[in-house]
């Protein structure tokens, strides 16, 4: 049974980044192929959620959601609930590779515009040695590429594909091609790729600690602006359902 916090209707699982990596691995090892759905939910997501019925319901099929922000750590405190930890995306991400090379799993990148996922993977061999990062692709495929990227993916048979594409578009994706791909689980990433291949800087350690990242990205990515300009409605939303959402609920966990 999850233990999980239900922010705007969306179920996020309330877990440290180590229990995420430990369920991950037993997703991967009890799966066989069936492509279990994780997805990191943050405040944007919870909003387009309210607006965008097939997001909202597929948001509640994942077999893990990780706590990706900190309106989502806000989204808890309003229900009186707290989260053990934030696991930003990268951080998962991270976590999932250092134990995929102890387990040796096998990992497909999938995101990203050309050439990043592959800068990725080298940066990240650096880090991890003995990583098995079998098969990269940029995240800009439709039509007939779309096909060869699946049929690759297929013949690959990797134990985790990460997509990069952003959100709802990636998880979209994960569910749109859930049953035709060969893949122990299916990860959404957002942005990570960008960041391992160092096309955007992360903010320093500190800032990231504070919380207060998403200034920092604000401040170098202008544009998120118009993402951002959610937020005080995200705050009126969760005020306004604080009595009737009750927060914890029980989620049987898919395996
Ligand atoms: N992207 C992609 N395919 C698309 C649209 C976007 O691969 O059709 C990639 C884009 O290059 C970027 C990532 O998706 O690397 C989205 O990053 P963003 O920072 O917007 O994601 P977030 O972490 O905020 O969800």
């Amino acid at each position: 049974m999850r233990n999980t916090i239900s922010i705007l209707g969306v179920p996020i699982d309330n877990i440290t980044k180590e229990e995420a990596g430990k369920i991950t691995l037993q997703l991967v090892k009890n799966s066989n192929k069936s492509c279990k759905m994780i997805f990191a939910p943050n405040t944007e997501f919870v909003m387009k959620a309210q607006k965008d019925k097939e997001f909202f319901d597929l948001l509640k099929l994942s077999s893990l959601s990780t706590p990706d922000s900190v309106g989502i750590m806000l989204g808890a405190k309003l229900q009186g609930k707290k989260f053990v930890e934030r696991i930003p995306g990268q951080a998962y991400f991270r976590e999932i590779l250092r134990v995929g090379e102890k387990e040796n799993l096998t990992f497909y990148l999938l995101g990203g515009m050309p050439g990043i996922a592959e800068k990725a993977k080298e940066n990240l061999k650096k880090i991890y040695p003995n990583i098995k990062i079998i098969g990269v692709h940029d995240g800009y495929i439709e039509g007939e590429e779309e096909k060869k990227v699946i049929e690759e993916i297929n013949t690959l048979k990797p134990n985790v594909l990460f997509v990069a594409m952003g959100a709802p578009k990636q998880e979209k994706w994960i569910y749109k091609h859930k049953e035709e791909l060969k893949v122990d689980v299916a990860a959404g990433q957002g942005g990570t790729f960008d960041y391992e291949a160092g096309r955007i800087k992360r903010a320093p350690k500190f800032i990231q600690k504070m919380g207060i990242e998403w200034i920092w990205r604000l401040i170098r990515q202008p544009k998120r602006i118009i993402r951002m300009s959610v937020l005080p409605v995200y705050v009126i939303k969760l005020l306004l359902k604080k009595d009737i959402t009750k927060g914890k609920f029980d989620v049987e966990r898919e395996t």
